[in-house]
C-alpha cells in the first residue's frame, strides 16, 4: 500500500509558492529547481506537479499524460542546461533504505564533475 500523500511536505509548499525556490524550469507537468544542498556543480531537482509520494506511487498511479510530461521535462531540463554532452546522472530515492527524505517524488539531476562509477 502506498503511504497517503502529506500535503504539508516541503515540496508541496514549494509547488504552492509558500516557500521560495530557485526555479530552473516549469511547465504544466513539472517544476525544476536547484537543490538547497548541492552535491555537484549542477544539482537540480525535478518534481511532478501532481501529488505523488514517490517514483513507486507515480509509476503505478499517474495518468500516462502526466508520466510522459514529467519524463520529457526531466530530459528537457538537462538538455537546456547543456548537460547531455558532458553527461549527467539521474537519481530517485524511494523509501527508507534509499534515504528518501521528502515524500513528494523528486528526480535528482547531478552533473558538472566526474561522478563516481555509482553512488554508494
Ligand atoms: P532525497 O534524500 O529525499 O532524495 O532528497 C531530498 C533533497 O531535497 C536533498 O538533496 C535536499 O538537499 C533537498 N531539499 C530539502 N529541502 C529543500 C528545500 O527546502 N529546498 C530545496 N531547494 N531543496 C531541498
Amino acid at each position: 500500500a502506498t503511504a497517503p500523500y502529506d500535503d504539508q511536505n516541503i515540496f508541496a509548499k514549494i509547488l504552492r509558492g509558500e516557500i521560495p525556490n530557485k526555479t530552473v524550469y516549469e511547465d504544466e507537468y513539472a517544476l525544476a529547481f536547484h537543490d538547497i544542498n548541492p552535491q555537484a556543480p549542477h544539482h537540480i531537482l525535478v518534481i511532478p506537479k501532481g501529488a505523488y509520494v514517490s517514483w513507486d506511487d507515480f509509476s503505478a498511479n499517474a495518468p500516462e499524460t502526466e508520466i510522459a510530461g514529467f519524463i520529457r521535462a526531466v530530459g528537457k531540463v538537462a538538455r537546456e542546461a547543456g548537460l547531455v554532452e558532458p553527461g549527467y546522472r539521474l537519481l530517485a530515492n524511494v523509501g527508507m533504505d534509499a534515504h528518501q527524505e521528502v515524500p513528494h517524488l523528486h528526480v535528482h539531476i547531478f552533473a558538472g564533475r566526474k561522478l563516481g562509477p555509482m553512488l554508494a
